[in-house]
């Protein structure tokens, strides 16, 4: 499907700010529901989630309330007139999430990866008008999210949408979910008239980051953010680590720049802020390739350790800095660039390698 015209469902809602979904990891009881949602009234929050069927990674841990919760969502709309939204992951609470009047339907991570459950998923809400929010798969497929998406598409869902969580990696990273920005933003050029929200608390699954990630989504144009949210985050049953205030919410949204120019220059002006959040995401790749050619140096640095042979190896260096030219210029970069810069990464590397050699 190269072309789809995705309803304008986030226009229609006439927001003065990005959506904001805020709301605790888990429904624990009635009574937590209601107070959190009473608080985030208070904020720019106009959206109320909580999950009450939770993929747990391990058994053992609490797993929601389940259906008993849907009452408590539908009290969180009837008492505040907050929107609301729930997970779901198969057909049956799809089912029970339209029965209960839930506005808003996103699909969680581990949920997006599985073509049968999406199908289910799909055929359960077919025709709905309700919003339906497609988290990204758990690993770096831009093609399993647009197929997840395109699956509802199919079943007649218009309100459709995109939440941006991060992805599984297996070398660990700062991050909980590693943002690897570049894949939802090739959504947004594949569908540009789909609105994406970033989910920075499963991104970072810790809440010092959340500010910056959320800053950054705003800076890549995302239209909205989804924040779990806890009156006492320390004690949440479940992400207890990523989960914020109500008040420090209002502190993240009132702190955000939302970026706009003047008029005559907003074109300008927006161009330029997406150019550079994308220059400084690949500057940060840089670094973290940087590093990552570094730790496989030291392990050639071990070999050589180990069978005594020398760290210069003139042959190989020949030969790597060769086709590296050969490679730069066929980009476009010239020459004396990439003698440069591979000259300063080998003398990284004879460094790196020279301390284990000698250690
Ligand atoms: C959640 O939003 O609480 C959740 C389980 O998220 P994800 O599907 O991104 O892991
Ligand atoms: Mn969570």
């Amino acid at each position: 499907m190269d072309k789809i015209d995705f309803s304008l469902w986030l226009k229609e809602m006439d927001l003065a700010h990005p959506l904001v979904i805020a709301g605790p990891c888990s429904a624990e009881t009635e009574e937590q529901v209601l107070k959190i949602a009473h608080e985030l009234k208070k904020t720019d929050a106009t959206v109320f989630r909580a999950g009450i069927w939770k993929p747990r990674t391990r058994p053992g841990n609490f797993e929601g309330n389940g259906a008993r919760a849907l009452p408590w969502i539908a009290k969180v709309k009837e008492e505040t007139g907050l929107l609301t939204t729930v997970e779901v992951a198969n057909a049956q609470h799809a089912k029970l999430a339209l029965e209960f009047d839930i506005d808003i339907i996103w699909i969680g991570a581990r949920t997006t990866v599985n073509p049968f459950a999406i199908q289910e998923i799909a055929d359960a809400l077919h025709g709905t008008d309700k919003i339906v929010l497609v988290k990204n798969p758990i690993n770096p497929d831009l093609a399993l999210w647009i197929g997840a998406i395109e699956r509802l598409y199919t079943a007649n869902i218009k309100n459709l949408g995109a939440i941006h969580r991060g992805f599984s990696s297996f070398k660990k990273t700062k991050y909980r979910n590693n943002p690897q920005w570049q894949i939802p933003i090739d959504l947004k050029n594949k569908y540009p008239t789909l609105p994406i929200i970033c989910d920075p608390s499963h991104i970072c699954g810790e809440r010092e980051g959340i500010f910056e990630v959320s800053q950054t989504a705003l800076d890549l144009k995302f239209d909205g953010l989804m924040i779990e949210t806890h009156f006492d985050p320390d004690n949440a049953w479940s992400d207890a680590k990523q989960q914020i205030t109500p008040t420090r919410l209002t502190e993240i949204t009132k702190a955000l720049r939302v970026r706009k120019g003047r008029v005559e220059e907003k074109d300008s002006v927006e161009k330029l802020s997406n150019l550079r959040a994308k220059i400084n995401i690949l500057d940060q790749q840089l670094i973290d390739l940087l590093s990552d050619r570094m730790s496989v140096a030291e392990k050639i640095g071990l070999v050589k350790k180990e069978s005594n042979v020398a760290i210069l190896q003139r042959a190989r260096w020949q030969e790597v800095i060769g086709k590296m030219v050969e490679e730069g210029v066929s980009s476009g970069l010239s020459a004396e660039f990439i003698e440069k810069i591979f000259k300063a990464i080998h003398q990284e590397s004879i460094e790196h390698q020279k301390r284990i050699v000698n250690s």
